[in-house]
């Protein structure tokens, strides 16, 4: 046994992601183990689990099947290369995530993360059109607002203004819509806001600009989950898909948080009965327990690829560790907690007691927004002026201290618990919350 329990002296080595690391290492929050909905602090306090981790422990922590099949894979094909060879549990993973798929969903390529899945579902677009003899299409459309990951394409696409500041020139040829988040009109609106679904049209004004003959795809998250869950209006995704249809330009859902279960759907596709072209998706595919990503494509796309030469590699991208075995096995036992459990729609039956719960934070010091679906919210609070982010970050030291694990981005706290939560743990959670805003300044 590796001794996670005891922390070593030096915490300069490891420099830590999305982190104030300086901050952090003068007064570390560290776990060292977790179970269902809670982790436990080095000083053995509980902590409970308002965020699934990183949106990602969809069916909570060290559940018995995903670590038992973890356990045994490890010990029977460690690893297998994918490229040109594999081994048969990619295969069986890649049939049971098709199973669970959109439908037209046909296809798997595996990934490590969602910023991988991101990057891969991007060139597939672009690569796709070539494949079709339509080299001109190279244009990506993102969106402000958006978050796709960490990788240029992924930063590229999204509309996060720190990641474009810091690094430089990005990937050519791409553009962005507005996102659509209308404060003024939606205000603690619950679940999906009325106004606002003509911002789509927006797209028609970029694609004439640009002549839809070079536009490769428009990618957006279905619901923009790290910049603060932003949720699109009524109607605003069917429009994007008919803009989309009528000029011949691919549509990707970046569902790297809300695949899995975080809607009260298996995808957020299901949930706004919209089919994208390519889906992309990560974290809740093995639980959050083992890294891995995947892209769904339709079978026109693949088909695409597969009408060359027999012989010639289709499509020239992969990763070292894609469809890892134990990787795969994590995730066939992922996929079978949430079907034994109800887990991929659980959220639909909690989504009005989640709601309630939420939004019953109306009226706590500093809120000016709620915003909730399927069991996903998130509460804005008003920035201290000339100080942005101060009070969120408060907030969730404070309710750290106090037990709960809350995320912040910018102003905005973000709730987005294992879907096994019980009614009594949301209780719970909104209560740290509502004592954590009565507290900061
Ligand atoms: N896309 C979306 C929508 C995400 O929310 C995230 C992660 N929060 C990513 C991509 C990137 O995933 P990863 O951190 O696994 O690279």
């Amino acid at each position: 046994m590796y001794h996670s329990r005891v922390v070593p002296n030096d915490l300069n080595a490891f420099w830590m992601p999305f982190t104030a690391n300086r901050q952090f290492k003068q007064s570390p929050r560290m776990f060292v183990s977790a179970k269902d909905m809670h982790f436990t602090t080095t000083d053995g306090r509980k902590v409970l689990d308002g965020t699934a981790g990183l949106w990602c422990v969809n069916a909570g922590h060290c559940r018995p099947k995903i670590t038992e099949a973890i356990r045994e894979q490890a010990g029977e094909l460690d690893y297998a290369p994918a490229f040109q060879m594999g081994h048969p549990l990619a295969f069986e993973f890649a049939n049971r995530l098709v199973e669970i798929a959109p439908k037209g969903m046909e296809h798997v390529f595996f990934t490590n993360s969602g910023s991988e899945s991101v990057d891969t579902a991007l060139k597939i677009a672009i690569a796709y059109h070539r494949a079709r003899g339509d080299g001109s299409r190279f244009r990506l459309i993102g969106r402000e607002r958006g978050y796709h990951g960490v990788n240029f394409g992924g930063i590229s696409v999204g509309g996060i203004v720190t990641n474009r500041k810091m690094f430089g020139t990005l990937l050519t040829g791409v553009d962005h819509m507005p996102h659509t988040h209308l404060p003024g009109q939606n205000s603690f609106t619950k679940g999906e806001p009325e106004h606002g679904a003509d911002i789509a049209t927006e797209l028609e004004r970029i694609v004439a600009l640009h002549d839809a003959s070079t536009v490769a795809a428009v990618i957006v998250e279905p619901v923009a989950g790290s910049t603060g869950v932003l949720i699109p209006p009524k109607g605003y995704l069917q429009k994007l898909r008919a803009i989309c249809d009528k000029h011949g330009i691919l549509l990707i859902f970046d569902e790297v948080i809300t695949g899995f279960g975080r809607l009260g759907a298996p995808f957020a596709a299901d949930y706004f009965g919209v089919t994208p072209d390519i889906i992309t998706t990560a974290k809740g595919i093995t639980n959050g327990v083992i890294p891995m990503g995947a892209v769904f494509v339709k079978k026109e796309i693949h088909d695409a690829f597969m009408n060359g030469p027999e012989h010639v590699i289709e499509f020239f991208h992969g990763y070292t560790y894609s469809g890892n075995p134990i990787a795969c096995a994590a995730g066939i036992a992922t996929l079978d907690t949430y079907k034994e459990e109800g887990l991929l729609t659980r959220g639909e039956e909690l989504a009005p007691y989640w709601e309630e719960a939420l939004h019953s934070l109306k009226g706590e010091p500093h809120v000016i927004d709620i915003r909730n679906i399927g069991l996903v919210g998130a509460i804005e609070l008003e920035p201290i002026a000339g100080q942005p982010t101060k009070r969120a970050f408060q907030a969730f030291v404070k309710a750290f201290e106090r037990g709960a694990l809350i995320r912040t981005t910018g102003d905005i706290i973000a709730l987005s618990p294992p879907l096994i939560i019980t009614k009594g743990q949301i209780n719970e959670l909104i209560d740290h919350v509502r004592e954590v805003l009565r507290a900061v300044d």
